[in-house]
């Protein structure tokens, strides 16, 4: 084997590690649920690869001096691919300063080609995550392909570099396939990932299931016969201070029976008697409850309209509130300082959807994909059982959720049930 092949290697093993040490580091946070390795880190590792590989280029005697070759490329098209623009231009720029600290001709050549090549890369950047499986290897090997091309075309005719075809032919091929096998293993990364996630997600919903079965019952009754006796006892008393302390102690009380509810809730949410149940009717229910706590925050709720009679869905009309009170309530509570709360019915072949906007703090796409797990949370004296609760209704009703959220201006919750006519829930 070549010197240059063998350098091409050892720098294409310079882009491999940091993706096993990538491995490494999801099992961490996630099955050991290591909470100070942030989301942003994860940046540290394309950032590694290309110092790497552009410290330790090809050495061999045909190339000429401070022409580098190496698989820088390879990282910096998949950093931005899975990144996004703005990481891909700390990349970019990053790149050109160390090129430029190394010196030489090849400075001038990634100076005019990487640019060139970031155009159709950051376009492609915008929509690759939306992509499907296959169109992200064929559009990532693609630029590879493009990137290479480019990389020689102008230190050939541009510079004119002088290099063997059959060294050009190497360089192209193992940048492309290696940017393939990298983007094949980055997606069997993130697909372990996430059903790591989905696992850690099931262990916990499955330990809450036994405790809300188990003691949920048995605690509620002492509370509420404690309630009782509390609230006479503070009917009678003439002090000032004790009556504060007892109307505490109760206002204590009930938010301990709103998380037992929570529970029973959580572990009865299929429908026991499924009916006809009218989502318009219910959702102006839900906001006429819901408009003390609106005032409180300041929040404009939808007015009054013609939803009622336009959906009738299959389930249990008291559990259906119940899950539009949890969204209806998390909205709001986004929005501390005031904001607008729309809720719009959508009907549409045999199913209804029901979209909740607010104009609140919005979630990041972390937080996103925690909704619904148990004891997730955000809030001083949140619980993070009213999504779990909703999202295991709305399952049961055999519908779907969607949420959409951009921090700091708002969220979208929607959820598709299916009408009446359709099947029965399902009972499991
Ligand atoms: P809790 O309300 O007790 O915190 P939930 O399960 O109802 O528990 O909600 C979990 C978390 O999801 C909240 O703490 C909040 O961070 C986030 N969340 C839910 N709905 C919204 C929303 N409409 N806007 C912003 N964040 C939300
Ligand atoms: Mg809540």
């Amino acid at each position: 084997m070549s010197f240059f092949t063998k350098d091409l290697l050892i720098n294409f093993l310079f882009i491999l590690l940091p993706l096993f040490l990538v491995q490494m580091y999801y099992l961490l946070k996630y099955a050991k649920q290591i909470d100070w390795l942030k989301n942003w880190t994860i940046a540290i590792f394309p950032i590694l690869s290309i110092l790497l590989c552009m410290l330790f280029p090809v050495d061999a005697v045909i190339v000429p001096d401070r022409y580098n070759i190496d698989l820088r490329r390879i990282p910096y098209i998949l950093g931005t691919l899975y990144g996004g623009a703005g990481f891909g231009t700390f990349l970019l720029v990053l790149i050109l300063t160390i090129r430029f600290l190394i010196g030489g001709v090849g400075f001038y050549v990634t100076l005019i080609s990487l640019p060139i090549l970031s155009i159709p890369l950051f376009i492609i950047a915008k929509k690759y995550l939306a992509m499907s499986l296959q169109q992200r290897i064929i559009a990532s090997t693609l630029i590879s392909l493009v990137g290479a091309l480019l990389a020689m075309g102008v230190s050939i005719f541009v510079f004119d570099i002088a290099l063997p075809t059959f060294l050009w032919i190497e360089f192209v091929c193992l940048d492309v396939i290696g940017t393939l096998v990298i983007t094949v293993l980055w997606e069997a990364i993130r697909t372990n990932l996430s059903i790591l996630k989905r696992l850690v997600k099931a262990e916990k919903l499955e330990v809450v299931s036994h405790l809300a079965a188990s003691i949920s019952h048995e605690v509620r009754n002492p509370l509420t016969a404690s309630r009782g006796f509390m609230q006479m006892l503070g009917e009678d008393e003439q002090n000032p201070i004790k009556k504060r302390y007892l109307s505490i102690a109760i206002d204590e009380l009930d938010r301990a029976k709103d998380i037992i509810d929570d529970y029973l809730l959580f572990a009865n949410s299929a429908p026991e008697r499924p009916e006809q149940v009218d989502v318009g009717v219910e959702i102006q229910h839900v906001l006429q409850i819901m408009k003390p706590l609106a005032n409180m925050n300041g929040v404009v709720l939808p007015p009054p309209s013609l939803l009622h009679g336009q959906a009738k869905v299959c389930g249990e009309r008291k559990k259906l509130q119940q899950c539009f009170i949890n969204l209806v309530k998390n909205s709001i509570e986004a929005m501390p300082n005031g904001g607008k709360l729309e809720v719009k019915l959508k009907k549409s072949g045999e199913t209804v959807t029901v979209e909740i906007h607010d104009t609140g703090c919005g979630m990041t796409s972390e937080q996103i994909s925690r909704l619904g797990e148990p004891y997730f949370t955000t809030k001083e004296k949140g619980t993070g059982l009213g999504t779990m609760v909703s999202f295991r209704i709305i399952h049961y009703m055999q519908g779907k959720v969607h949420v959409k959220s951009e921090k700091g201006k708002g969220t979208c919750f929607s959820i598709e049930l299916p009408l009446c006519t359709k099947t029965a829930p399902k009972i499991d």
